[in-house]
């Protein structure tokens, strides 16, 4: 069967170069590391990797991970200041250590240690939508009540309203691909500047494998963006996994672990959007939010295709 990537909307700038590694006969893993990289350079993406949006103090901090459905393999960086490959690190952290989620400061050595390349990835433009949203030099004399009440009127307020919005979306985002090879073998990636204007060091479902991102051979793959703490307290990407294993369709697994949502009692719930992909390739995705789209290419398509996501509505949200 020919391979097939699917991606989030933001995906589309890398999806090519995965599904042409697949059709050079190239692993599942190889490919969506290769796409990830290349949305972690888009200097246009202010969700992911270089020019992401910084957190509450204006550094950029990145997670990322890696999944290997074949034999559960994965590796996870969160908190990340400095380098811009933060896939090609989680990957590093699966291959090469004996842990599957390393942060912060650790993170930081480790990639100097392998030898990536350090850079500042705060762009003049990111800086300057931060300085727009966030005043964070009134927020530290006022103090941490300040900031929260901030933080949550901008959550509440992002969809709705273009004040707080960044080019009209929501000041969050993230990429996530999914790949299935000519062998079977299906891998996810997932990378992210997480949720503008965070507390530091604060880590979304991103880097968290069962969270953000999950893919088994035997049953197929999903990620997330959105709301990674959302995400995290049900365990979203390894529920829709679990539920195809228990026998549901891709459509209606990913529709299950979008309404599991709604037990979540969170005065800051927002969107959420999942991708998914059953283990003989099928893809689908679904929003909370209307308009929402994501990406396709298999290796018998000249080109990628946009297709529209199914909306789940969230109960809470309307
Ligand atoms: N899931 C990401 C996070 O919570 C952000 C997003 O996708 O909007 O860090």
């Amino acid at each position: 069967m020919p391979g097939v990537v699917i991606a989030s909307a933001n995906g589309i700038v890398g999806i090519e170069a995965a599904v042409r590694l697949l059709q050079m006969g190239g692993t599942a893993l190889d490919a969506v590391l290769a796409s990830t990289r290349l949305v972690e350079a888009n200097p246009d993406d202010h969700t992911v990797g270089f020019s992401g949006l910084p957190n509450m103090l204006g550094e950029v901090e990145l997670d990322a991970s890696v999944m290997d459905g074949k034999g559960l393999r994965a590796g996870g960086v969160g908190a990340l200041i400095g380098f811009q490959d933060a896939v090609d690190l989680a990957r590093r952290v699966m291959d090469d250590l004996p842990h599957s989620l390393i942060t912060g400061a650790g993170a930081a050595r480790f990639a100097a240690e392998i030898g990536l390349d350090p850079r500042d990835l705060l762009t003049p433009e990111a800086e300057a939508i931060w300085r727009r949203r966030i005043d964070a030099e009134r927020l530290e004399q006022v103090g941490r009540s300040a900031y929260f009440s901030r933080i949550s009127e901008i959550v509440g307020r992002s969809a709705s309203n273009a004040d707080f919005a960044v080019d009209g979306e929501p000041p969050h985002g993230t990429v996530n691909f999914i790949a299935r090879d000519r062998a079977g073998n299906i891998a996810c990636a997932v990378s992210t500047s997480g949720w503008a204007w965070k507390y530091p060091g604060r880590i979304g479902d991103s880097p968290v494998i069962g969270a953000g991102n999950y893919a088994d051979n035997r049953w197929g793959a999903a990620a997330c963006t959105g709301r990674g703490e959302m995400a995290q307290r049900c365990c979203t990407a390894h529920s829709v996994v679990t539920f195809m294993r228990f026998g549901m369709s891709i459509d209606r697994a990913l529709e299950t672990a979008m309404r599991d949502l709604n037990a979540l009692d969170d005065p800051y719930l927002s969107e959420m959007n999942i991708v998914g992909m059953d283990r003989d390739g099928n893809p689908a995705a679904v929003s909370t939010a209307e308009g929402k789209s994501y990406v396709v290419m298999s290796e018998d398509m000249s080109e990628p295709e946009l297709r529209p996501r199914t909306v789940v509505r969230l109960d809470k949200l309307g």
